[in-house]
Order: structure tokens, then sequence, then C-alpha cells
């Protein structure tokens, strides 16, 4: 184990917006699992951010919540090495996002690629609340309410963690130098093609491989795979650079000499889109399943999912209690 970054305080997390895929894992689970080990993690449950772009959509949300944290511990998170909490827990969070606020000019945060695209993929126009134009003031409370020094992120996420430096650097200028500028993680991975070969894999576009989808789901997913839209009969060579079932293949097949076989003779045309994608089965069932394993387990006392939480936010909460006073002390918001 790695104790030279042990005293560093990291933060990540997900939205509670359902089930976690194969998208997140490569993104950023698979680097949480060894984060936790040499940080001092602590694993966000954003539902304060599902608000901000789901607000009408609260009836699954408890569901959700436990599910991601499901999600979390059945690849391998561990709530004994790392702290898991709810934002709406920590008031704290809130009302530093609002101290914060007072920081950033309202086209500063206008000029966040992330929110651009978030306004026109959900079609808003201007019409758009005031909260999700504020949610990126809201990301940089998430950290700078623990101090936090190390922040995974994909690259798409980027622009989240230069605001909240700049943030940083004003308090510390205009008040007292005591927030710490975060770094980013840039992980390797940010962006996994979705089944359909389309874009990014996400839970809102249906081209999403679930971690907790059942052999014969993925089965169908990757049966009905887009491959090398050229290439209508096994004969005709194919395209390997690019084409979705060979990005899933190198990083999920551990068999690296039956995959180079496979490339070879796709791109000769010696080979059948169907027992390329058989294989692929295989790999990601194979990954999958102690996953799945790990999840029946944890179903079996499902119950013990709230105190998780419960326990973590507390513990989160500690420490940014201690942080706001120092913050509202620096900006004379204590009389005493
Ligand atoms: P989302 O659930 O879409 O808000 O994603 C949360 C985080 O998961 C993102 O910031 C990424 O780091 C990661 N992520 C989500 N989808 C993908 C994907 N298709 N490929 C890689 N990383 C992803």
């Amino acid at each position: 184990m790695n104790d030279k970054n042990k005293n560093k305080i990291l933060v990540t997390g997900d939205r509670p917006t359902g089930n976690l895929h194969l998208g997140h894992y490569v993104g950023t689970l698979q680097n949480r699992i060894e984060l936790q080990d040499s940080y001092n993690c602590f694993f966000l449950i954003a539902d304060l951010h599902m608000l901000t772009t789901h607000q009408d959509k609260v009836g699954d949300l408890k569901e959700n919540i436990v599910e991601l944290v499901i999600d979390w511990m059945s690849v391998g998170l561990d709530p004994k090495k790392s702290c898991f909490y709810l934002q709406s827990m920590i008031p704290e969070i809130s009302e530093l996002a609002v101290l914060l606020s007072m920081l950033c000019s309202v086209p500063r945060i206008q000029r966040i690629p992330t929110l651009k695209e978030k306004i026109t993929a959900m079609n808003l126009n201007d019409n758009y609340s005031l909260g999700l134009l504020s949610y990126p003031v809201l990301m940089a409370s998430d950290i700078l309410a623990f101090n936090a020094s190390t922040v995974p992120v994909g690259e798409d996420q980027l622009s989240h963690v230069e605001l909240t430096r700049e943030i940083a650097r004003r308090f510390n200028s205009t008040y007292k130098e005591i927030l710490l500028e975060p770094e980013p993680l840039i992980s390797k991975n940010s962006r996994l093609v979705g089944t359909d070969g389309q874009g990014k894999m996400s839970k809102s576009l249906n081209n999403s491989i679930y971690l907790c989808d059942s052999e014969s789901v993925v089965k169908k997913k990757v049966m009905k795979m887009f491959t090398d839209p050229n290439r209508t009969s096994a004969d005709i060579p194919g395209k390997v650079e690019g084409n979705p079932v060979f990005i899933y293949h190198d990083i999920f097949n551990d068999n690296k000499e039956e995959l180079l076989d496979f490339k070879e003779r796709y791109s000769k045309g010696k080979i059948g889109d169907v027992e390329v994608k058989t294989s692929l089965v295989r790999s990601i069932n194979n990954f999958l399943d102690p996953i799945r394993e790990k999840r029946m387990e944890i179903l079996k006392n499902k119950e013990e999912i709230l105190d998780i939480i419960i326990e973590g936010s507390k513990k989160a909460r500690e420490i940014t209690k201690i942080n706001l006073e120092l913050i509202k002390e620096a900006m004379s918001l204590k009389l005493k």
C-alpha cells in the first residue's frame, strides 16, 4: 500500500439516477478501487445534482440511492476503507455553495462546456433552472467543503475542477489563505462508446451494458451491437480500429492471443461477427460474474445500506463542519 497520499482527501461521486454501467466502470470505478487504498476517499451520492436535471423524478430516488451504493460495493468499493455519504445530509455543502456563488460571475459559469451540453441535450434553450445554472458552483462546494486535494475526473469534467481552483484562488486572495487548489486526476478511459457505436455509453441513450445485467441480457445486447456498417457479409474485410466490438474486446478479453487472431481475420474478411461477438459475450460475462456474486452477497443484508450511508454522512459532516467554520471566520461571518 502506498501511504504517501493517505492523508490527502479525495472527493468524487455519482448522481443517483439509475444503475451504473461498463462506462462508469472503466471511466471511474476501476480507478476508485485502487485509489481507496492510497487516499482518504470520500464518495459522494450526489442527490442534489440529480435534482438539477431530474427535479420531478423523485419517485425512485431512495431506491436509486441504495442501488448506487450496491453497485459501488459490488465492484469492490468498501465503506470500511472509504466514506460513502449523501450530499443532502451535509447542509454545510449547500451553505458553502451560497458563499462561493458570490465569487464567480454568471457569464463565467455559462461558459462551462458541460453546462452548455446539458442545456442543449435537454432542449431547454433559455429556460433552465437557477439550480442547473449553479451546479458547477455546487460541485466546487462538494470539493472545497472537504478542502480536498485530489479529484478524479474524466476529461469532460476538467472544466469543473478548473472552476473550483479559480474559486479557491479568489477566496484565498480575498479573505484568507485556507483553501487548497484541488488537483485533477484524469482517468485514462474517459469515454467508453455505447453498444450503438454512436456516442458515449450513457444511461439516457439506451446503449448501456449495466453492471447488474444478467448473462442473457449481456448476450442480447452484445449480439445486437454495432460493428463495421460496411461489412455486410463475413468475407468483406472489416475495420478493427474504432469498432465498438474490438474496443470492448481490448478492455474485457484477457486472451490477447485470441484477440490478435480475431483482429487479423476480421481485417481480412475471414471471420464472422457472430464468432467475435460470442467470444465478447463470454469475456464480459466472465468480467461481470464476480460482480454479480458480490451483489448477491450484499443483497442478503440490503437493510444495512441505509446505515452505511447515514454513518458515512455523519463522518463526512464532521469534516465539513470544521471547514465551514474556518471559511465563515475568514469571511467575517462569525460574531464570536
Ligand atoms: P454520469 O452518470 O453520466 O453522470 O457519469 C458519471 C461519471 O462516470 C462521468 O463523469 C465519467 O467519469 C464516468 N462515465 C460515465 N459514462 C462513461 C462512459 N461511457 N465512459 C467512460 N466514463 C464514463
